[in-house]
């Protein structure tokens, strides 16, 4: 069979600068990070609170592979389901306030799960423009009517509500990732009752980071299990392990396990991650410094940003987006900066709308202020100039 078509397609992507390639490293995941023999500062990982290479993360994973082996051997509902998957579940389930909680082996698969395993044809899943790609292929694969609406539109929201029939879900990023601002979530509760709709949040980039307590978005807002009924979590970025997780009654996680069909249909993930994240959720309770660090930092880069004229998004987050419009301008200006000596990835369509491509800087909890400033200076010196 003749491939050339595909070859036309990636000349497409490379000459609008949507072609994308992955940059190999060499070092744990941290603030520095080692590149083509480069050492690098990283302001572009998820790893917020910087516990992907904590030392006390590091040793309960290397003791619990002493006690459970590598892998896990098969789904949960096999024989995959260890006593760490467990504490951890209810550990977790402790931690967010909710009757229970369900490990997922990755975000993208709880997400694509929950949904589909909640609706049906005749339903309807509302969903935020601007919301994960997980969210809206679960929303698409679920069959479900599929409604988008403008990004924190509710009375857009309401209107359509007001002309579905079936079961309604309501879908929305709590931190959105790309943006880093936070989704109406008071308010999209107040319109899931009043519209006998159920809410999903995704709280990927809060869970851990936002809230007094670590607690994310809900925490933020300060709504419960009734409120937001089906709360979502990922541990791969804030918690700095691997894997999922969904929250909320009795009688959710037990629909989940029995028709969640990326719950069913995968192997668990393995017991040492279980038990490395059971460590990250004591050090995310125990040190709000790294939360009140991270503030700081995105508010020092905020202000010193906008003084330079930069374009930010309006984030208060550790997700501080530099806006930039053009796809090639973005990768270019990325790369001056990996030549000055900083990650900071350019996010293009279709992870973005259209002439909205950015570079997303992010903040980790063990950044200093004057890497920070360091960065602005080069902000300022390749941005300005190009
Ligand atoms: C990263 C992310 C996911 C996917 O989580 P993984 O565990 O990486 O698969 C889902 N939703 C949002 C908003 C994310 O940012």
């Amino acid at each position: 069979m003749a491939l050339s078509h595909l070859a036309d397609n990636l000349e497409a992507l490379a000459e609008q600068g949507l072609y994308r390639s992955r940059r190999v490293i060499a070092s744990p995941q941290g603030i520095k990070l080692n590149i083509d023999g480069k050492s690098i500062v990283n302001f572009c990982s998820n790893d917020y609170l910087g516990l992907a290479n904590h030392p006390k993360v590091v040793q309960a994973f290397k003791a619990a592979v002493d006690v459970y082996g590598v892998g896990s051997g098969s789904a949960h509902l096999i024989c995959g389901h260890s006593i760490a998957h467990h504490a951890l579940e209810e550990e977790l389930a402790d931690f967010t306030g909710r009757d229970r909680a369900l490990l997922f082996s990755t975000g993208y698969m709880a997400n694509i799960g929950v949904i589909a395993a909640l609706l049906g044809r005749s339903d309807s899943v509302f969903e935020d423009r601007l919301n994960h790609a997980s969210l809206l292929d679960g929303g698409l694969m679920s069959g479900a009517r599929f409604k988008r609406y403008g990004h924190g539109n509710m009375s857009e929201l309401s209107a359509k509500l007001d002309n579905a029939t079936g079961n309604k879900l309501i879908v929305t990023d709590g931190v959105f990732s790309m943006d880093g601002d936070f989704a109406p979530l008071d308010k999209l509760a107040v319109t899931a009752k009043q519209h006998d709709a159920w809410l999903m949040v995704d709280d990927a980039h809060g869970f851990g980071v936002i809230g007094e307590h670590g607690g994310g978005i809900v925490e933020h807002y300060g709504l419960s299990q009734d409120e937001v009924p089906i709360l979502m979590g990922t541990l791969g970025k804030g918690f700095g392990t691997f894997g999922a997780f969904v929250a909320g009654s009795e009688l959710l996680i037990e629909t989940l396990i029995q028709k969640a069909r990326t719950y069913i249909y995968t192997t668990a993930l393995p017991a040492a991650v279980a038990e490395a994240t059971r460590a990250s959720l004591k050090i995310v309770i125990a040190e709000t410094w790294r939360r009140d660090k991270l503030q700081k930092l995105a508010e020092r880069f905020s202000l010193g940003a906008a003084q330079l004229g930069l374009t930010l998004m309006h984030s208060v987050s550790a997700i501080q987006p530099v806006l930039i419009g053009d796809s090639q301008r973005a990768v270019n200006l990325s790369h001056e900066l990996l030549k000055a000596g900083f990650l900071v990835s350019a996010i293009r369509p279709p992870t973005v709308p259209q002439g909205s491509a950015r570079l997303r800087v992010t903040f980790s909890a063990l950044h200093e202020e004057q890497q920070v400033d360091q960065l602005l200076d080069a902000l300022e010196k390749i941005l300005l100039s190009a």
